[in-house]
This record gives structure tokens, sequence and C-alpha cells, in this order.
């Protein structure tokens, strides 16, 4: 199967209510950046990546555009049926951008999947469920607004919700956090994302000021060697997300014992072929962990729940999705959501999901 045709689209995904914050981003619409790719046997796989916004990793939606209009003219005429080749491949045309990698990475699994005949999560490694926990993750908000929200998500049946916090005075966050344990105490677990924003003084107090409160402390500050260097000073288990940024990283971190988690997203990490590596570095450390993405559509959020379907369940944090905050799906009949705090593995081959077309008409290169 040779690839015989890449279309990169934009696509504009507008937030409910107008907008959603986070210690380093506000944002209003995302913009998404889809991949469609033909094989010469007229196979078609769809992939997508969204940063959310372009302060919350150094990725932004035009920089994944450019890199993939880079990569296309060396992918043309080449195999595809092997996704650890195609991958060596892109890094031999371009180094790094593995937020644009992904998308690319996505759609071949994509295609073999509809090719062989099976589901993503059956090619890597096999689905252990067919319905996975997803998390909540509330935007910065005050104490009472956040407390009420999350006792909406425990009765909605959400196992788990994630606590925005920082960019503001540290007392805020640690009342917000303070009033959600009283709101809905062990009916969730809890973790509490800095998203880097936190100085390591504020990461300590809030610590140490919620010592009785179970959570986890996700990336507080910007830094690895900050968040390491604190971490015998919290009284809670800390994960880093923004900074695993790549296998190297999660090595090293995993086999010194330098953090007790991760979340982490598969267009950062540079696909599914790279998730799965994750995925199993994280299983031979013990260390649980989450399948996520940053933002988009039906398509991250099918190949974040083909990969989440495969983690051993004690291990497994949850597939956040931004399906609650967006309007609309790609794929109307059958589309993935999040229902009752649980996500349905699409069924059929590759993604499960059957993108309509129609949708995709802004158009930024086509290669054949
Ligand atoms: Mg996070």
């Amino acid at each position: 199967m040779k690839l015989r045709r890449l279309t990169v689209f934009r696509h504009i995904l507008p937030v409910k209510g107008g907008g959603y914050r986070m210690a380093n981003a506000y944002v209003e619409h995302l913009e998404s950046t889809i991949v469609r790719l033909e094989s010469d046997c007229g196979v078609v796989g769809w992939g997508e990546t969204c940063p959310v916004g372009s302060t919350y990793a150094p990725s932004h939606a035009a920089g994944a555009q450019a890199a993939l209009q880079a990569l296309a003219p060396g992918l043309m005429g080449t195999s595809i049926d092997q996704p650890v080749l195609v991958q060596r491949h892109m890094d031999s045309l371009l180094n790094g951008h593995s937020y644009a990698k992904a998308a690319i990475d996505i759609a071949v699994h994509d295609m073999l999947g509809k090719k062989c005949g099976k589901s993503i999560a059956n090619l890597l490694g096999g689905a252990v469920r067919n319905r996975i926990p997803s998390y909540y993750a509330s935007a910065v908000g005050s104490p009472d607004d956040i407390a009420m929200i999350a006792e909406e998500k425990a009765r909605e049946g959400y196992p788990r919700m994630q606590v925005k916090i920082s960019g503001r005075p540290v007392e805020i966050d640690i009342e917000v956090v303070t009033k959600v344990w009283e709101r809905v105490g062990e009916r969730m677990r809890l973790a509490v994302d800095g998203n880097r924003g936190m100085t390591t003084r504020d990461a300590i107090l809030l610590s140490q000021s919620c010592r009785h409160i179970p959570f986890v402390l996700e990336q507080p500050c910007d830094a690895l060697e900050d968040v390491i260097a604190i971490r015998n000073r919290l009284h809670h288990p800390v994960y880093i997300d923004e900074s695993a940024t790549d296998l190297a990283t999660v090595i090293r971190v995993a086999g010194q014992g330098l953090v007790d988690g991760f979340g982490m997203k598969v267009t950062r990490i540079g696909g599914l072929t790279q998730m799965a590596r994750f995925r199993d570095i994280c299983e031979a450390r013990h260390l649980p962990h989450t399948v996520d993405d940053a933002w988009g559509g039906d398509i991250i959020a099918a190949a974040c729940v083909q990969l989440g379907a495969t983690v051993i369940p004690r291990l497994f944090e949850g597939t956040w999705l931004a399906q609650p905050y967006i309007e609309g799906h790609y794929d109307t009949g059958s589309g993935v959501s999040i229902r009752n705090g649980h996500i349905d593995l699409p069924e059929g081959h590759g993604l499960g999901i059957n993108p309509d077309p129609d949708l995709f008409s802004d158009e930024v290169c086509n290669f054949s």
C-alpha cells in the first residue's frame, strides 16, 4: 500500500460558551489541522492535530501545517504498511515537529486498520475493554463555580476530575481545591493541574495547605527540574504532562523514579506508534497515566480511545476529550462522545469513525 495523495485541511472548532481559560492560555476557538491520506489501492485514512492555542505548548496550528507541507513531497509514493518505518522516514525528512508527524501516524494506523480489517486497538496490542473511563477537566474558575461543576460531574458518573488552577494568587487555588473536596469527597478521584503556571513556593504551599485532601498534583511548575526539586516537599503524588515531551524524557523520569505518573498526549509524543511505546514503558514501571490530546474533534478523540482501551486498567487514569466543549461531530453517525463519564470504543476498523469529507473545505495543501 503506497501513499498516492495527502491533503491537509484547516478546520475551526468554536468553544461552547465563549471561551476556556487555563493558567497560560485562553481560547475562544481552536484551529484543528486535519490530514487525509489516500493509498494507491483506494484506502483512505484520517489524522488530526489541534494545539490548544499557541501558548499551552511549543506547538501551534500554523506550525503543524507548515511541517506537514514540508513532509508531504517526501512521503509521496512511500509504503505506508509499516508505521514504524513511516515514522523513521518522517524523521529523516524533518527534525522534531512531533505534533505534526502525529497526524500522519494516526492516519497511517487508520488506513492499516481498514486494510487489515482490525481496529487500531487490536493493531496496537488489543483492547482490554470496550468502554473506558474519561475525566472532566474544569477551566480555571471561582471556588464556588468549580465546586458546583464538580458536584454535577460526580452525579454524571465521571470517576475522576481534573481541577485547573494557577495564574492567580495561590490562596484562591487552595480554596478551590478545598471546596471541591468538601463537595464531592471520595466520589471522584481528583487531579489538580497547574499547567506549568506555579512557582515552586506556591506548589509547596498548596500541597502543604491541602495535605488532608487526596489528589494528584499535575505539572505544577514550568521546568521539569523545578518539579523534581520540590517533589520531596510535596504531600501529594506528582505527575508531569507538558514536560513529558519525548520518550527519552519519559525513560529518564520513569527510570529514576522522579515522578509518580503522567498526563500524556498522543500528538505531543508523536502519534500512536510512540504512544504505544510510552504505554509499555509505564507498564514496566507501574506508572499511571492518561491517554489524551490537547484538543481536537472526532479523529483525535477516536485515536485516544483506541489506544486508551489497550492500557492495563489499574494504570489507566482515563481519556480526556474536548467533545463536551465543542459543537458537533465529524462523524454524525458514530462520533466519539462521553456518556456518564465513560467513552465507548468506536466499532469498526481503523479509528472506527467515518468523518464527513464535506466538513473539510479549507484546504491548506494537496499533494499527489
Ligand atoms: Mg495537564
